[in-house]
């Protein structure tokens, strides 16, 4: 979206790939050896891509697309309650915005002869994203308050949540920790007690926890959810705003019941 042809782009992490444990390979340092700049997550997300910039003495221009954000803190969990930050700020689309805007400025560092060409670009896509952004809201506005509730393999969605007045559960942690067998049994409860219908597998979990917690509290899996890595480019969500509106589509549906 922002470097448009002005830049060669290598994905380490490519298409529905849990990044939070991700196990680097030979070809990625070679990918690394031969870059100008190196756009990561941050706040604790991609610590791996970290030290592959170290253990290959990268010397160019590093982004970490969530400088400068206000995150939010990990729920505390039943032996996990050391309080990281929940990297998962780009599931607000105003924060994507602002992923935009950090990555603008990197390449604008990096390529100085090209800092009109990624600001036009980053202006471009910052408006799909409020455009993106407002329909999101007018979406789930279309459902009662009582019934914005979701439950999905892990806790990726706690900025969407914030931004969007949706409530999310999960049974596995922000690093895709797996639970204890009292979490899985409370979040079963809830589920009964409140009557959720909006129950998603991810693209990157392994469904089996959520599909055996679904089938205890007798509902439905509602379908797929799109968190911490795009589809590949025939699948639903190829882009930002593809993954975006498919889920909220599905959220959506699914909540109203
Ligand atoms: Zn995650």
């Amino acid at each position: 979206q922002v470097v448009g042809d002005r830049a060669e782009l290598r994905v380490i992490a490519g298409p529905d790939v849990d990044a939070h444990h991700f196990q680097t390979r030979p070809s990625h340092a070679e990918a690394v050896r031969t870059a100008n700049v190196a756009i990561r997550n941050g706040a604790g997300f991609d610590n791996w891509f970290n030290r592959l910039l170290g253990s290959t003495n990268f010397r160019g221009t590093r982004v970490v697309a969530t400088e400068g954000l206000t995150l939010l803190r990990e729920a505390p969990r039943p032996g996990h309650n050391h309080g990281h930050n929940d990297p998962h700020a780009w599931q607000d689309a105003r924060l994507a915005a602002r992923y935009i805007r950090n990555i603008e400025a990197g390449m604008a560092r990096a390529d100085a002869d090209g800092a009109a060409h990624y600001r036009e670009r980053a202006e471009a896509a910052v408006a799909r994203l409020e455009a993106l952004d407002a329909w999101v809201r007018a979406q789930i506005a279309t459902v009662p308050e009582a019934r914005r509730v979701v439950v999905t393999s892990h806790d990726a969605f706690a900025y969407f949540g914030a931004a969007y007045g949706v409530r999310f559960l999960a049974p596995q942690g922000i690093g895709n920790t797996e639970p204890s067998a009292q979490q899985v049994a409370r979040l079963i409860r809830q589920i009964r007690e409140n009557n959720i219908t909006a129950v998603f597998v991810e693209n990157i979990s392994n469904p089996a926890t959520l599909e055996r917690l679904a089938r205890e509290a007798g509902v439905t899996v509602q379908g797929r959810l799109y968190a911490d890595a795009l589809s590949a480019a025939d699948g639903p969500a190829a882009t930002y705003e593809a993954m975006m509106r498919h889920n909220v589509g599905l959220m959506v549906r699914a909540m109203a019941g």
